[in-house]
């Protein structure tokens, strides 16, 4: 496949794709939505041709952290772990399309962290070489895959915990990791019943976008399972969650609520 093929997939990976704005743009609206932290640590780095978010999240007191989606540019994703002195307890891996995936073998190596994925993309993540030829890369080397992580499903790292929402439809394995809250866990009961609570995080894999949906017509998609997730479960958090889509700038769960042509009116 030449380079047009390549660049018309990177195109078409997430439809229909919003308008994008420029870098700086897009790490402006990132910031606008973070809130005051003080030992959360969340660097997001688009990474690969396909541009896919990936974060790292860590305490900066434990140390501990956690990686989703080493979508590529494995040397970048480690500077940022050395550079904050991190510990990455896991990589979590919101679905197994490739450009979520290409990075993780180096990643897994340099840390020994396990690898977290939905039982229902291990499939997936076994075709990793047909996706590769399909994209037009070189197939990536596969991990093997540590820990299978279901529906309601807990993380916990350093103070911090995750809860697994599985959303099938852009992939039949799609998780989304929601974060309720960057308080430590002893305050967290107390914090949750003051007006000074902190948005949770969500980070949405290619299930959500800042105005669009993730495209459904790759294997195991389904534009009604999508649908499904988005309504019967993301929709079910509060509008000030921060939305940290698989591609693109962050939004909230009350914007699209109101503003995404797929969820208007629910
Ligand atoms: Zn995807
Ligand atoms: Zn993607």
């Amino acid at each position: 496949m030449g380079s047009r093929g390549i660049l018309f997939f990177a195109d078409s990976w997430f439809s229909p794709s919003p308008a994008k704005p420029g870098l700086c743009e897009r790490s402006d609206a990132i910031l606008e939505f973070m809130p005051e932290t003080a030992n959360l640590i969340h660097e997001i780095l688009p990474v690969g041709m396909l541009q896919c978010n990936c974060h790292i999240v860590g305490d900066s007191r434990t140390h501990e952290a956690i990686v989703i989606d080493p979508g590529d540019d494995a040397g970048q994703i480690l500077e940022v772990i050395g550079r904050h002195r991190l510990k990455v307890r896991a990589i979590v891996i919101t679905h197994t399309h490739i450009d979520h995936v290409a990075g993780l073998h180096r990643i897994h190596q340099a840390t020994a962290a396990p690898v977290y994925i939905h039982p229902d993309d291990v499939e997936l993540y076994r075709m990793l070489d047909m996706q590769a030829a399909w994209i037009g890369w070189k197939a990536p080397e596969r991990v093997q895959v540590d820990q299978l992580l279901r529906e309601g499903d807990s993380l916990r790292w350093g103070p911090f915990a995750a809860q697994v929402i599985h959303t099938p439809g852009h992939t039949q394995g799609s998780i989304c990791l929601y974060m309720p809250s960057e308080i430590p866990e002893a305050r967290a009961a107390v914090a949750a019943k003051s007006a000074e609570r902190s948005p949770g995080r969500l980070f949405a894999g290619d299930t959500l976008f800042a105005g669009s949906i993730g495209r459904t017509d790759l294997w195991g998609g389904s534009f009604d399972a999508i649908i499904g997730s988005l309504k019967g479960k993301l929709l079910e958090l509060p509008d000030d969650t921060i939305v940290y889509p698989g591609h693109g700038e962050a939004t909230t769960i009350g914007r699209e609520r109101s503003a995404n042509p797929f969820l208007i009116g629910n």
